[in-house]
């Protein structure tokens, strides 16, 4: 039997091992927190991963984490409400769900766990391949070989570092940061995400499916001496960027000075000219990350997906060969549009934040 390691059991690790599994290989996935954490970002199931998901059988599961968002309410910089723009997750026979992403994760860990080995609290330190496999060695347990390795280990993929070079040859930064924050209360406006623009600066407060989350997403050029692990760096980042902006942001900035589970990063695309190289591939956001602008959670699904069933068609060479090109038609456009993306949510001046609003309000209703 084949025997494949994942390195991540975040969105595309869990539905890769998950396919592999059904397709006949022995998947093993090591991931580094030490457990699932069930809280985050919203994100999407939809497009080519809303069928993935049916033949899972997990869309009952998905469903019932599914967020309360139903339309995004943009405010005026009086805060006063602009124009209210419906979601279509909540329409009925809708083909896509919203949910937090941990939720995402331990729905995916939940469908397969029972198919596959997991190691939590657990790295990949070293990667050595020759022609019949890979020696891997780990940060507690004793070393093994495989006979394939994937990274699935996100942004700042361990495996891609390891095997294809520094981060920095991959992963461009979009000109835009973000930081999250779980309000740990519900939202005021439970089915709303509120939207408050000022020039190159947003804070949306998502209802979620219970605690609100607030987000800053901002302009700004690559900060030197970022560090995506310093949160006291985060803290001072955030502080700084929205400094003297009105509504609820002086509030919300207390928050972050005395938060503990802020997430912050740097917006970022990854693009690699190969994604597999001898017995080692990647998937989702290590091998094309789009930015939180795109569909990154539903591409990571289906290109784990698109993997296994290569794989159970074909040798590795050939399989990754086909996985790439087949999955890469779907991520190139997507990474094309992230800037017009970017440029509605975050517009960078008075005059496209009225433009935005504007067609807000003729598209949507008040
Ligand atoms: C703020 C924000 C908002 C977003 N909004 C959306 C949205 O609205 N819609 C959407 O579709 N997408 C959105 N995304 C993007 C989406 O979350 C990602 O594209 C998706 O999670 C990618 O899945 P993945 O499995 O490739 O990586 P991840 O989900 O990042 O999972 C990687 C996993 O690998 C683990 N790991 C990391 N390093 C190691 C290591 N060395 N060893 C072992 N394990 C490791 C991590 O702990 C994690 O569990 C958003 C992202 C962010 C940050």
């Amino acid at each position: 039997m084949t025997d494949i390691l994942i390195s991540g059991a975040g969105v595309a690790g869990p539905t890769l091992a998950y396919w592999l599994a059904r397709n006949g290989f022995r998947p093993t996935v090591v991931e580094r927190s030490q457990g699932l954490r069930s809280s985050g970002n919203p994100v999407d199931v939809r497009g080519p991963a809303f069928p993935v998901a049916e033949q899972m059988g997990i869309l009952p599961a998905l469903r019932e984490h599914q967020t309360r968002a139903k339309a995004m309410r943009v405010l005026g910089i009086d805060g006063k409400p602009l124009a209210r723009v419906p979601m279509g997750a909540q329409r009925a026979g809708s083909q896509e769900v919203e949910l937090p992403r941990g939720e995402l994760a331990s729905v995916l860990y939940a469908a397969a766990r029972d198919h596959a080995e997991f190691l939590f609290d657990e790295t990949i330190t070293g990667l050595h391949q020759d022609e019949g496999g890979v020696d891997v060695t780990f940060d507690r347990a004793g070393p093994r070989r495989f006979d394939l390795v994937i990274g699935a280990d996100g942004l700042h993929s361990t495996t891609r570092r390891l095997v294809f070079g520094p981060e920095a040859d991959f992963v461009r930064h979009m000109g835009v940061y973000v930081a999250t924050l779980p309000l740990g209360e519900p939202a005021r406006e439970p089915d709303e995400i509120l939207m408050y623009n000022t020039p190159g600066r947003l804070l949306s407060i998502h209802p979620a499916n219970g605690d609100a989350l607030a987000a800053f997403i901002f302009r700004g050029p690559a900060i030197p001496g970022f560090d995506h692990r310093d949160m006291d760096q985060h803290k001072k980042i955030v502080l700084d960027a929205y400094a003297g902006i009105g509504w609820r942001v002086p509030e919300l900035l207390d928050r972050v000075r005395t938060a503990t589970d802020l997430y912050f990063d740097s917006v970022s695309q990854v693009r690699l000219p190969a994604w597999s190289t001898g017995r080692v591939a990647l998937v989702g956001d290590a091998a094309a990350c789009l930015s939180l602008f795109g569909e990154g959670s539903s591409l990571a699904m289906s290109a784990g997906y698109t993997l296994a069933a290569t794989l159970a068609e074909a040798p590795h060479d050939v399989a990754f060969a086909r996985y790439e090109t087949e999955h890469r038609k779907l991520v190139e456009p997507k990474q094309r549009n992230v800037s017009r993306a970017a440029g509605l949510i975050v517009p960078k001046t008075r005059l496209g934040i009225g433009v935005r609003n504007l067609a807000a309000r003729v598209g949507g209703t008040l």
